[in-house]
């Protein structure tokens, strides 16, 4: 019996095969959980049904997190199949890609602030909102940020502001939905080659980096990501909420590294 046996879990953010949301959707639908899909727009919607097949998962729902009605809609769709649910995985973020390359103040304006903070943070705590009268008691919500909230990395730029609002969303979301016993927690996963990844001007030299860097000397898979995601949205994490994981092959520890293979 898988740790997730009996659970219901809703993940959005399957773009791809690759995404870091399909990851965690095999690992649910293989520890046990019911795992239905969530896709962005009409054009993933046909890929969404190859992938729910794959997972048997029990529907699939459009929802564009930047439009209200679009995710009020979704949880409508929820609320029909599901009298209540389990775990919400909000695997989404996006910027234009014009910021996510060079010097961050001279590529940096006003609509693209608001874009990047309006889908990759304001929609986890719309989605949350959304999702609330339908969450179960020991439910759990999940997202996913990266290290460059804390830190300035070359090329992040504007979606380290965003990951940091995100991950201020965590401890607030948290605080919020605690008392109806749900948790609400995010991990910041390494670098993966993924398509919103791929949008980021430095990501080959961020991925060496971890390679040649990271304690473990590896980049981390989706499928790792994967396997914590479990751990975190099951009964056996039930006293963790409002918390940050790092599953980066513990490359958030390094102040210097010693050996540079850069050099
Ligand atoms: P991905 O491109 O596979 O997934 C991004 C998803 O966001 C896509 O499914 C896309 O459809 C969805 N999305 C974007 N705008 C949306 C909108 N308006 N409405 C609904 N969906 C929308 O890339 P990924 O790397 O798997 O990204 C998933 C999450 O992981 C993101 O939050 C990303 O920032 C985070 N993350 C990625 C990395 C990495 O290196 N790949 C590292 C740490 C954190």
């Amino acid at each position: 019996m898988g740790i997730l046996s009996g659970k219901k879990a809703l993940v959005l953010g399957v773009a791809s095969k690759k995404s870091i949301a399909w990851g965690i959707a095999e690992a649910m639908k293989r520890e046990g959980a019911s795992v239905a899909l969530g896709y962005q727009n009409d054009r993933l919607e046909n890929r969404a049904k190859d992938f729910a097949e794959k997972l048997a998962s029990p529907f699939i729902v459009k929802c564009d997190v930047d439009r209200d009605n679009e995710i009020e809609n979704a949880f409508l769709t929820v609320a029909e199949h599901w009298e209540t649910f389990d775990i919400l995985v909000h695997s989404i973020a996006f910027a234009p890609t014009e910021l996510l390359k060079g010097d961050y103040l001279e590529n940096l304006d006003r609509e693209g602030f608001r874009i990047a903070h309006e889908t990759s943070s304001y929609s986890f705590a719309a989605v949350g909102k959304a999702a609330r009268p339908l969450l179960s008691r020991n439910s759990s919500l999940l997202t996913l940020s990266y290290i460059g909230a804390g830190r300035a990395m070359p090329s992040y730029n504007i979606m380290g502001l965003a990951k940091a609002s995100l991950e201020a969303n965590v401890r607030y979301m948290a605080n919020s939905l605690g008392p109806n016993g749900t948790r609400v927690n995010a991990i910041s996963a390494g670098p993966i080659k993924t398509l919103a990844a791929s949008g980021v001007k430095d990501l080959r030299k961020f991925l060496t980096y971890v390679e040649n860097h990271s304690p473990l000397r590896k980049n981390v898979t989706i499928e790792e990501v994967g396997n914590a995601a479990c751990f975190l949205c099951s009964d056996m994490a039930s006293a963790i909420t409002g918390e940050l994981t790092y599953v980066d092959c513990g490359y958030n520890i390094l102040g210097m590294t010693e050996t540079s293979n850069e050099q």
